[in-house]
């Protein structure tokens, strides 16, 4: 999806990554680097380089890097054409419609369209006489108009049809309506209302968008299921949107528990009523997943604005193993994360109609860690009073401190344990090391086992590189100085490099790329490569070119470069079969340059 060079142009020169970036992470200037903490990944000092010459961008510590529109991708969680669009509407450049996928994005606009028209009707209808019950549901609830506004809630109507008739009226096809899930066809084939007789919340997208709907039905006498989403659309994948995350991202929602609101944090849900009704107790960090199971891209999701989230789902049984389950997901993220505990509630809905909203907030600043959590639990389900249990208990509750990290926090749980079973800290302390070394023992067994069958990390760009990884990283030094010096190229055609002269397959298709922008445009730097290289291959690009392009200056140390890939591929061809495919005069040549080398 090759995007016009003049359109390239007029977005590069108006989206100065600087300024771009400068909107989502603090940039600081000393000399000519530019630095922040990065927002891809969790630190204290500050290892995210801004580059104004070259308009990328690089961490050092995560390794994430790229062009702008990469940027963009990477922290509005979008496609690259998305992307592009965004930075687009930012600064009032129409993107060329012959040249993105006409059919599809005109479709994804369409079914927009008409998710806000959708939405727009909704909410008439729940303010109209046919909405009176659904608006005396959500007055019970306790919701005022502002919020109701706010949140755009609306109702369905007790009709088969009467959406259908009003999008009908606005222009819309049918074939639309379908695409964006609000009608369906019936079994005799009319075209029917999705949502029926049902109070409406509209799923609103990191942007703005209108992208799907919930429904709840007014009572439980009504068919159908409690909550009932609108099915996955061009525009809505309910695993990468979080219910409020619109409000949420901007939310200054601040208290002890966030340190003096520089660690802010999201308060993680079950269901549309328990975010609405925080937003509206003033808990504007309040988010949920959409009726499923927290995913990874919702961590991801969450990650690039809260370094933490506290877990608030249902007090029940369900509620708690979801819990846990979200605070794997969110704890391997890296992100901090603690499981809010409610007493005398079904979930923070309730609790804050039972005792208000500063309680709920007092609640929140002592939220309990997921250690403690799993250690009352373990403590509930044994009698205690009983050696038997107590052993039991010891048992599990050992293996729960095993887990944890941090040295002083384990030693505080072992002596509140003590205290509680009456054993005395040093046997739990023990019983704990003894599985820790046991863990430790085997994580270093694994190891072993992996190097003996030399599995060392991966490299999924350059899949070559840790066998081939002289030749790799003389590539990559090839490619970042002709990234810094495009006149180089110059020297290249010299010494008749092409694509063929590189090693690696990935070298070799870098190479060509890159040589096809040298070659038909005035200007190479990465926004040139950001419609054909992945984001992966980019971050790979911006590493090679802020580490390597900066170490060679002059045309001499490139001549030598050119001169270790050639040695590199005379290395490649004597290995293998590719000798015998050699005829004698080519055999010659190559022992004489092999010779060479040596000297
Ligand atoms: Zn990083």
């Amino acid at each position: 999806m090759a995007l016009s060079e003049d359109f390239l142009n007029e977005l590069r020169l108006r989206c100065d990554i600087e300024t771009i970036i400068s909107q989502y992470v603090v940039l600081k200037k000393r000399g000519r680097s530019i630095t922040g903490l990065c927002p891809f990944h969790s630190e204290k000092t500050p290892s995210f380089h801004v580059s104004s010459d070259k308009q990328l961008f690089y961490c050092f510590g995560c390794g994430t890097g790229g062009d702008v529109i990469t940027f963009i991708m990477k922290i509005e969680n979008l496609s690259y054409i998305e992307a592009v669009e965004f930075l687009a509407a930012k600064v009032g450049l129409e993107v060329p419609q012959n040249n993105v996928d006409d059919k599809v994005s005109k479709l994804k606009g369409r079914i927009l369209e008409i998710n806000r028209e959708t939405a727009k009707f909704f909410y008439k209808a729940l303010n109209a006489p046919q909405g009176a019950e659904a608006l005396s549901y959500l007055k019970n609830r306790k919701l005022d108009d502002k919020t109701i506004t706010r949140f755009g809630l609306g109702f369905a109507p007790n009709s088969w049809d009467s959406l259908v008739k009003h999008l009908k009226k606005k222009g819309f096809s049918e074939y639309e309506m379908v695409a964006a899930q609000v009608a369906i066809k019936s079994r005799k084939d009319n075209l029917i209302d999705f949502f029926r007789n049902r109070v409406m919340f509209p799923i609103i997208d990191l942007r703005g968008n209108v992208v799907a709907f919930g429904g709840r039905k007014l009572s439980e006498q009504d068919n159908g299921p409690k909550y009932l989403n609108s099915p996955e659309t061009p525009v809505f994948q309910k695993n990468r949107v979080l219910y409020a995350m619109n409000f949420a991202k901007t939310s200054q929602y601040s208290d002890t528990l966030s340190k003096n609101g520089r660690d802010r944090y999201f308060i993680l849900c079950e269901g549309y009523m328990d975010v609405i009704a925080l937003h509206q107790a003033g808990f504007d960090n309040a988010v949920a997943p959409l009726g499923t199971a927290l995913t990874e891209n919702q961590v991801n999701i969450m990650s690039k604005y809260v370094p933490g989230v506290v877990i608030a789902t249902d007090s029940d049984e369900a509620g708690q193993k979801a819990a846990k389950r979200s605070f794997e997901l969110i704890d391997k993220a890296g992100l901090g994360t603690k499981i809010l505990k409610l007493r005398d509630a079904k979930d923070p809905d309730e609790y804050i109609k039972k005792f208000g909203a500063e309680r709920f907030g007092m609640l929140l600043n002592d939220s309990i860690s997921a250690i403690e959590n799993e250690l009352e639990a373990i403590m509930k389900k044994y009698d205690t009073d009983t050696d038997s249990g107590k052993v039991q208990a010891l048992k599990e509750a050992s293996k729960a401190l095993a887990g944890i990290n941090n040295a002083i926090e384990r030693d505080v749980y072992i002596s509140r344990l003590s205290q509680k079973l009456s054993v005395s800290s040093q046997a739990i302390a023990q019983n704990v090391n003894n599985i820790i070394r046991q863990r430790q023992n085997s994580i270093k067994r694994q190891e072993r086992a992996n190097l003996s069958v030399n599995v060392s990390p991966k490299d999924t760009v350059n899949v070559q590189k840790r066998k081939l990884l002289s030749a790799a990283v003389c590539e990559e030094w090839i490619l970042g100085s002709l990234f810094c010096h495009p006149d180089f190229y110059k020297i290249l055609k010299n010494e008749q490099i092409d694509s063929s002269s590189f090693v690696t397959d990935w070298g070799k298709k870098m190479f060509s790329i890159i040589e096809n922008v040298v070659t038909s445009s005035d200007t190479l730097d990465l926004m040139s490569l950001s419609g054909v290289l992945s984001p992966d291959e980019m971050s790979r690009m911006a590493e090679v070119i802020t580490k390597d392009g900066s170490r060679i200056n002059t045309s001499e140390q490139f001549s030598e470069l050119i001169e270790s890939l050639k040695k590199e591929k005379r290395k490649q061809s004597i290995s293998g079969d590719s000798i015998k495919m050699l005829d004698d005069q080519s055999l010659k040549n190559l022992i004489e340059e092999i010779s060479k080398d040596k000297k």
